[in-house]
């Protein structure tokens, strides 16, 4: 990034809510079921699975979260109604975890008692220790349709790759930003630990969602996958809605699975702000979108 797009990342919470929505509408299927369920089926149709994320995170009430947890039984009557090819994705947060786990495990038992696979979503560090033990003890008690996320930002991940041997994770970057006792913030020291943990993962057996759109690490994933002699169908690779579509046609006419991260529902905000942060192109876009309001039809 350069200077000019590393400035107004910092100061993007300043820009006004329209303009930010406008922005980052391709990044979000919409504000409904409907809308997700179109975007989903338009993503199957073109050979694409599909994880369907409520948008919320940390919750300030109980009601709020169970409103969550319903949200997403909704979403999942849906795949089965439109026999859609997806599964969801959840933010523990979003249930509960930090007004009561006892909430949030009962919230995340309800959403995986339906069959369809659950992908619990890493957030900041000050949760990945009670996230990494729900999914544990929810896996020690035979859920076998759950998934968990690993950061490559984070110090400790290869050592909690090698702790989730025959799992299915998630492996990503990590967008929170952390302090540097805990994570790396240099691009390529990033980099280097996410192929370390994707040797890890794959080493101990685990199905991975390569959840990147890196094409450096595209690449190295491609590589360690041909070296293992992996099959379609033993790794995926994942992306978010509106990002690298073209990286995303190539690898399925390739062959490859690839799973497209699917938000939608009224509380766009956050998310919003969190890919347009990392859009390397911010800076041009909120200028054009200036120019577009004081000069109409420019
Ligand atoms: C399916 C999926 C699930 C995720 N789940 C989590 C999670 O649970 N927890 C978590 O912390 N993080 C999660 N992330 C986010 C992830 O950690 C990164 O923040 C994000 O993917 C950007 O990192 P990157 O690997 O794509 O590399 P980057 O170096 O950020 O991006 C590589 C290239 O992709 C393009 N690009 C990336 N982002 C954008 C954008 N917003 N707009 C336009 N172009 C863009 C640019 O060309 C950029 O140069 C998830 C990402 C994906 C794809």
């Amino acid at each position: 990034m350069g200077l000019l797009d590393k400035t107004i990342v910092r100061v993007l919470p300043a820009v006004p809510r329209p303009v930010v929505r406008r922005l980052s509408a391709r990044y979000i299927a919409g504000p409904t079921l409907a809308d997700a369920r179109r975007v989903v089926g338009e993503l199957n149709a073109k050979g694409m699975l599909a994880t369907v994320d409520v948008l919320g995170e940390e919750v300030g009430r109980p009601d709020e979260a169970r409103a969550i947890a319903k949200a997403y039984l909704d979403v999942l009557d849906a795949i089965d109604a439109g026999g859609l090819r997806a599964n969801v994705s959840v933010k523990l947060t979003a249930l509960g975890l930090k007004l009561d786990p006892a909430l949030a495990r009962a919230n995340v038992e309800a959403i995986a008692a339906r069959g369809t696979f659950v992908r619990i979503d890493m957030e900041d560090s000050s949760t990945t220790d009670a996230t990494l033990a729900l999914y544990r003890e929810l896996r020690e008690r035979g859920r076998d349709n759950l998934g968990v996320v690993l950061q490559a930002a984070l110090k400790r991940t290869v050592g909690d790759a090698e702790g989730l041997a025959g799992a299915n994770v998630r492996l990503c970057k990590g967008i929170y930003v952390e302090p540097p006792e805990l994570a790396f913030r240099d691009y390529e020291a990033v980099r280097v630990n996410f192929v370390r943990a994707l040797d890890t993962l794959f080493d101990g057996g685990c199905y991975v969602g390569v959840a990147t759109h890196d094409e450096w690490l595209v690449e190295q994933a491609l590589r360690a996958v041909s070296a293992r002699g992996l099959r379609p169908d033993e790794y995926e690779f994942q992306m978010l809605l509106g990002v690298q579509t073209r990286l995303a046609d190539r690898l399925v006419a390739e062959g490859h699975r690839l799973r497209v991260y699917v938000p939608f529902g009224s509380k766009w905000y956050e998310y919003s702000l969190r890919r347009l942060q990392e859009n390397p192109k911010v800076a041009g876009y909120i200028a054009a979108d200036t120019l577009n309001r004081l000069v109409p039809g420019r």
